[in-house]
């Protein structure tokens, strides 16, 4: 079968992992990827979890050849709202070179993508001397749950491999691929601040308790600089300084801060420190409101003092900031800036630690970078400017991907991260979809990889 048809039976299984009335989709979508593997002379395993298996797969030879892991998911986005999709989302169609369905994009086609340059090489080359894992989940648009239990049992097995491939992050468009080397990590906490017992008379109270939404307001308001630096003391001990090569790597990307205000619909940017707005949003952490609430919030007004008042906030860390120090040190801010007269809760939420690889070659690349993965970071770079006919971008990403840093700290796994969708994609939104013309060139960018990493 070639790649599109391949992709099409792909795509008709519904695979949302997020409602059970999909789990025939998800067997299905399963069940199609493993025969797949199984076609291409891999041994498969279903590992069983909570809710979604994972598949883990390997084509091991002599234990002295290079060892690849290769991530995706099988499971998609819901696709509500239907009545959005031009096509039905789990009837693929393909138009104007591109591919309409749920999950064409994220992360189905980028999976198809590796398997048919793999079916390929293989085929000229049935004893490739690559030894290659796959890990396939079911579960990374729910947040991968299951692959904390995963690293425990498997980890050891996982660390035998050299280093992963991965393709799940983006690139600005179908002529400039994007080596994301970076992704941010998250820390999650929400506070609440509480006066009197119940909501009280403002005419009759009020001037004599301290208001928790006047509390809540302070405390927020406390945790910014004017210059729009994060106010906590040590947020940014530990990150080391912006080197010049990854600032100028940005000024590649085509994107500026007009077409950025444009796309916003901002009139101006908001103050970052010593970074520009787009570099901000890549080599930046920060802390952000994400909700605020108490007191009234029907129609028209009501005189009252609140008993109490919640603020939910996030931050996304980079590289060098222990998201369980930074959560403590978040939390230890906050209690110290709270009013003595109203009480302070805190629920400490999710955790995840920011990523980083630095490519070879570099001012910062670390002095044991091991062999192996200077080698594939250099067979990417060059199959990627062989077929797309430009060097590719080395970027930080903004988001999280935190099972990328999972793999690192739990099995020593840095990740070559070849972004394979654009913008236009529209990812987890309505007819998403997967550019034909790109897919048919990482393919080829591919095959090359495979080749070339196995030092043939
Ligand atoms: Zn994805």
């Amino acid at each position: 079968m070639d790649a599109v048809t391949t992709l099409i039976e792909y795509l008709k299984f519904p695979s949302v992992s997020t409602d059970s009335n999909y789990s025939v989709g998800m067997q299905g979508a399963r069940n199609y990827i493993s025969g797949q593997l199984e076609v291409l002379g891999f041994s498969v395993e279903n590992i069983k979890t909570n809710l979604h298996p994972i598949l883990l797969a390997e084509r091991h030879g002599d234990p002295e050849w290079p060892h690849v892991v290769l991530y995706g998911h099988y499971d998609v986005q819901p696709a509500d709202p239907f009545e959005r999709w031009s096509s039905a989302p789990f009837d693929p169609e393909v138009r104007d070179g591109r591919i309409y369905a749920r999950g064409a994009a994220d992360n189905k086609g980028p999976t198809i993508v590796h398997m048919t340059a793999l079916q390929r090489v293989l085929k000229k080359h049935p004893n490739l001397p690559l030894n290659i894992t796959y890990v396939i989940e079911g579960e990374e648009e729910i947040g991968s749950p299951s692959m904390p239990k995963f690293f425990d049992d498997y980890a050891e097995r996982l660390s035998q491999a050299d280093y992963m491939l991965v393709s799940d992050t983006g690139s600005p468009s179908n002529k400039q691929i994007v080596i994301t080397t970076a992704l941010r990590g998250l820390i999650d906490v929400e506070i609440k601040v509480t006066g009197a017992k119940v909501d009280l008379h403002s005419g009759i109270h009020g001037g004599a308790v301290y208001n928790p939404l006047q509390a809540i307001s302070e405390i927020c308001a406390s945790l910014h600089n004017t210059d729009g630096t994060v106010n906590i003391p040590g947020f940014y001990n530990g990150i080391a300084p912006l080197e010049d090569w990854e600032r100028s790597q940005l000024d590649r990307y085509p994107e500026s801060l007009e077409s950025y205000k444009e796309l916003l619909g901002v009139s101006s940017f908001a103050p970052c420190g010593n970074l520009t707005p787009l570099e901000a949003v890549r080599f930046g952490p920060t802390l952000e409101f994400n909700g605020m609430g108490g007191g009234y919030q029907g129609e028209g007004s009501k005189t009252v003092i609140p008993s109490e008042a919640f603020a939910k906030i996030t931050c996304r860390l980079v590289d060098g900031q222990d998201p369980t120090t930074i959560q403590e040190m978040v939390i230890a801010t906050i209690k110290e800036r709270c009013p003595k007269q109203v009480e302070l809760t805190v629920r400490r939420g999710a955790v995840a630690p920011a990523y980083l690889v630095i490519p070879p070659d570099r001012s910062n690349t670390p002095k044991k970078q091991p062999l192996a993965l200077a080698n594939a970071f250099r067979c990417v770079a060059t199959a990627i400017t062989n077929n797309f006919e430009k060097e590719p971008i080395y970027l930080r990403e903004g988001g999280s991907i935190p099972v990328i840093a999972d793999f690192k700290q739990r099995a020593g796994l840095d990740a070559i991260m070849v972004g394979l969708f654009t913008p236009i994609d529209n990812l987890h939104a309505p007819d998403e979809s997967f550019d034909l013309e790109l897919m048919n060139k990482a393919i080829a960018t591919f095959e090359e990889v495979f080749i070339s990493i196995s030092n043939l």
